[in-house]
């Protein structure tokens, strides 16, 4: 019984790593995200009914992102996580159910919402102000240098400005705007070249590029969402709070960031940006929401590659594996 289990949870795994392959180090993805988070949830599913069977290489356990040799490593001040997920609103509630049952307390919990903007990951620190280094999450320990090609964004500043920390790690999502998207993949039918899957890939493919001048080209944009480290400032109490002392600082955040209260706020904030998904200008796959109060998070803390205090509600699939699988992409 047991080595069945672990047959197929050894087959999962290495599925699952031939996909993170495809997606992170190759901006080449063979499955839709759906038919991923599928073999993900089967995977964490058959670990949590033998627990004694999880690996500490397991997927399910560390964040994934390969590093690819063609860029410097740079390793993060502090690691760059992933989120959980849930899909429907039964997950969501039980996740609820779990944050109060671990704070032993029902008094409101505030969170904050944000769009799960579809782009990649990236790490700025800024010195004194001025940007030192930028580097893609890699494996959430060492990241890619990609300065150069962060250089060429222009909604990112160079320099800071008002009462900055001295230090500033600072952590976001490049993304390329749907127009931007648009017009790279008529400009690639134009040229005969094969098109990008989606703005996604695009911008992870166009951002790990060894060549700024390209990178330049693509029309990426950024939102800054979190704080990694910050030395010689303080920082306010509740995440909202901060994501304003970014924007003082002069990083773009996201303007449909929101506080809500409790899971029906949540719902209503997701319903409302589901609803309104085609109008935004970026694409998204869902929305996260952030327990605002920062000393709370603390009491949280994390699982093994996320915080608990933070969990991503993933909107319906839009691709369907046929559908994929028929057509021919490549970055
Ligand atoms: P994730 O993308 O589900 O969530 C974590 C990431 O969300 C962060 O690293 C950050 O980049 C991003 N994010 C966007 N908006 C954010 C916000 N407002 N606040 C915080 N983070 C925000 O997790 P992951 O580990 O990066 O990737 C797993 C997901 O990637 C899967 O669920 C799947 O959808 C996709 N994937 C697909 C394939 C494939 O073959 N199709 C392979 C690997 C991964």
């Amino acid at each position: 019984m047991t080595l069945d289990i672990q047959k197929q949870i050894d087959h999962l795994k290495a599925t699952i790593e031939d996909y993170n392959y495809q997606y992170y180090v190759l901006d080449n993805p063979s499955v839709p995200d759906a038919e991923y988070d599928r073999l993900m949830r089967e995977l964490k599913s058959l670990e949590n009914a033998h627990p004694e069977l999880i690996t500490a290489d397991s997927p399910t356990q560390k964040v994934s992102g390969k590093l690819d040799n063609s860029f410097q490593p740079i390793e993060h001040l502090t690691p760059m996580l992933s989120l959980d997920n849930v899909f429907n609103i039964e997950d969501f509630a039980a996740y609820q159910q779990r944050l109060h049952n671990r704070l032993k307390d029902d008094a409101v919990l505030a969170f904050t919402c944000e769009p799960k903007l579809d782009g990649l990951a990236i790490s700025i620190v800024y010195r004194n102000g001025l940007l030192e280094f930028a580097a893609t999450r890699g494996d959430g320990k060492v990241g890619e240098d990609v300065t150069h090609n962060i250089r060429t964004i222009a909604s990112i500043p160079l320099k800071l400005r008002g009462d900055y920390p001295e230090l500033l790690d600072v952590r976001g999502e490049v993304f390329m705007p749907k127009s931007a998207f648009e017009k790279i993949n008529q400009d690639a039918i134009e040229q005969g070249v094969k098109t990008f899957a989606n703005p996604r890939n695009a911008a992870a493919g166009s951002l790990r590029q060894l060549d700024p001048s390209i990178t330049a080209k693509r029309n990426l944009a950024v939102y800054f969402y979190s704080i990694g480290t910050a030395e010689g400032q303080a920082l306010a109490d509740t995440h909202y709070q901060r994501l304003m002392q970014l924007k003082s600082w002069g990083l773009p955040v996201c303007p449909e960031v929101k506080v809500v209260e409790e899971a029906q706020g949540c719902l209503t904030y997701y319903d409302d940006i589901l609803n309104r998904r085609d109008q935004l200008p970026y694409e998204i796959d869902g929305v996260v929401y952030k327990v605002n109060t920062i000393a709370t998070q603390q009491v949280l803390g994390f699982v093994a590659k996320a915080p608990r205090w933070a969990i991503a509600h993933k909107f319906p699939a839009q691709e369907e594996l046929t559908r994929l699988l028929a057509v021919d992409f490549q970055v």
